[in-house]
């Protein structure tokens, strides 16, 4: 039986109008609790969608970065209030079209809210410098100037946060955006936009155009009127945008994937390290790019860890993300669960040792959905393909070492360097892996995961590519600086 929980077809917004596709092509976006249920229907628009919504964002680019940044700013407060307003709506869409928990799904949904009022703030604070100049008569400044149009890209696992802390910053600092979701959750997406629309945005500032990334996305990689793109998903597709945006002199941003390590010491508080671990790799269904997905424990609490481990991920109630008792949703998608079941496999024929886990859930209410059990391997070598390759679900990986110079070894021994753990009550051994550990965010006693709004968003090798997100690190992308020099 197929239910609509929503009767609603959402359009493309384009110069401040909700407009179907040229294509005349939808697309339904399904709940992986059910894939009975239709949550709505959205555009898969064409090449001709994406000139236009780019054609509008130039239009009102001009009177938008003529406006103050205190002006623009108010939109952004507006928009925030209105979000907030909304929160429960947006947050039950979320779960809806991709699974993680109300809890989870509100709490982005409020995140979402905080950033937009952090940008908002933005617009009253300095923006250049002063700088000596050996000329008495002459004043030497930096001001700031917006690159234009920018091409917005992200995926479905923070369908409301991402774009916010793009959105959010791109506005403030006087840029027109075409903005980009992932298609499995273009619903949340266009619930968003509207936030902005009532909100009073001018015409043609923000555009949503749905669609496939190779069709919508790769359109923004080689639209020669785009100035900047800032992309958020996976490696592949952010080499993509790399060469794509250096061919034709675009400036770009990209935030990838992660196969983040924590370290639990000989001297860690075990039970501390054991809810973080949890916590850190499989909550959100582990498909956080910030993830904890490698467990590299000392031999000497090896197994006293492993056992308090299994014991809590015993416990884990996994479910639909809308019902109350739910820890652990589903994977967002069919394509998503397969994948994570195939590393499983990959995981069991390379030899380690799979201790709990390792199947769909079975049972009553569970077979219409996308559900994997939190699996737990041992055994692991670093150069396993579960140890190097981001699985993007609800896979822990443990392996053993003697010393946190061995630790560290395998903790950097990934091509990623996004997100790391220690756990230890050593402040030299804190110490040492601040200095040796190559992560963009490097945690002491906490979980592998992101960091307050405020603060600068990013990672080390193929996590991240050019300027930080998130804070006031954001203008650097957003922006180019111009320097002044001017005489009486
Ligand atoms: P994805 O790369 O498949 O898709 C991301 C976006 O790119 C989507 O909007 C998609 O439609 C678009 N896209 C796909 N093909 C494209 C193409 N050829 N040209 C241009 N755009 C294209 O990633 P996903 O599956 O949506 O998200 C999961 C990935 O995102 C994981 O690798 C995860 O680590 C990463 N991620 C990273 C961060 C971070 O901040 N580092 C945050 C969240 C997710």
């Amino acid at each position: 039986m197929t239910v609509n929980t929503e009767s609603r077809s959402f359009g493309n917004y384009i110069g401040g109008k909700w407009v179907v596709s040229a294509s005349g092509n939808t697309e339904a976006s399904i709940n992986p609790a059910d894939r009975n249920e239709i949550v709505g229907y959205c555009q898969m628009s064409g090449k001709e969608d994406l000139d236009r919504a780019v054609a509008s964002a130039q239009g009102a680019a001009l009177a938008w970065r003529k406006l103050s940044a205190p002006a623009r700013g108010d939109f952004l407060f507006k928009a925030a209030n209105i979000l907030e307003s909304r929160l429960n709506d947006i947050a039950e869409t979320m779960t809806r079209e991709m699974g993680k928990t109300l809890p989870e799904a509100r709490g982005e949904t409020a995140r979402g809210v905080a950033i937009l009022r952090y940008y908002a703030g933005e617009g009253l604070r300095k923006n250049g410098d002063v700088i000596p100049s050996t000329d008495p008569d002459g004043l030497m400044f930096t001001t700031r100037a917006p690159l234009g149009v920018v091409g917005l890209i992200t995926p479905w696992n923070f369908p409301v946060a991402i774009p916010i802390w793009k959105i959010a910053p791109a506005l403030i600092y006087g840029n027109t955006i075409v903005f980009k979701p992932a298609q499995n959750t273009a619903i949340t997406a266009a619930k968003i936009i509207e936030c902005f629309a009532a909100a009073g945005l001018p015409d043609g500032v923000l555009n949503l155009v749905t669609g496939s990334g190779s069709v919508i996305g790769q359109g923004i990689i080689d639209h020669p009127d785009i100035a900047g793109i800032s992309f958020t998903g996976s490696d592949g597709v952010g080499k993509r945008v790399a060469l794509g945006a250096v061919a034709r002199g675009a400036k770009y941003q990209l935030e990838m994937g992660g196969k983040n390590p924590v370290i639990v010491c000989d001297d860690a508080d075990l039970d501390l390290a054991v809810d973080a671990t949890i916590s850190g790799g499989l909550k959100s269904t582990g498909q956080k790019c910030t993830c904890t997905s490698r467990v590299i424990v000392m031999s000497g609490v090896y197994e006293s860890f492993k056992e308090k481990l299994l014991h809590k991920v015993r416990q884990i109630k996994v479910g639909p993300g809308m019902s109350s008792d739910t820890w652990m949703g589903p994977c967002a998608s069919e394509s998503q669960m397969q994948t994570v079941l195939s590393y499983i496999e990959k995981g069991t024929a390379e030899g380690a040792t799979l201790f709990h886990g390792g199947e769909r859930v079975q049972g009553e209410g569970f077979q219409q959905g996308f559900y994997v059990q939190p699996t737990l391997f041992e055994n692991v070598k670093p150069e396993m393909v579960i140890a190097q390759e981001e699985i993007f679900g609800p896979v822990l990986a443990l392996l053993k070492v003697d010393t946190l110079e061995e630790a560290l070894e395998v903790a950097n021994g990934s091509r990623y360097g996004l997100s790391a753990s220690v756990f230890t009550r050593d402040i030299g051994s804190a110490m040492t892996f601040i200095r040796e550990m190559n992560a963009g965010l490097v945690r002491i006693n906490a979980e592998s995961a992101g960091v307050e709004l405020q603060a600068p968003f990013g990672g080390m090798k193929q996590s991240s590519s050019g300027s930080r997100e998130q804070g006031q690190a954001a203008i650097e992308f957003y922006t180019s600086i111009k320097t002044v020099f001017m005489k009486a």
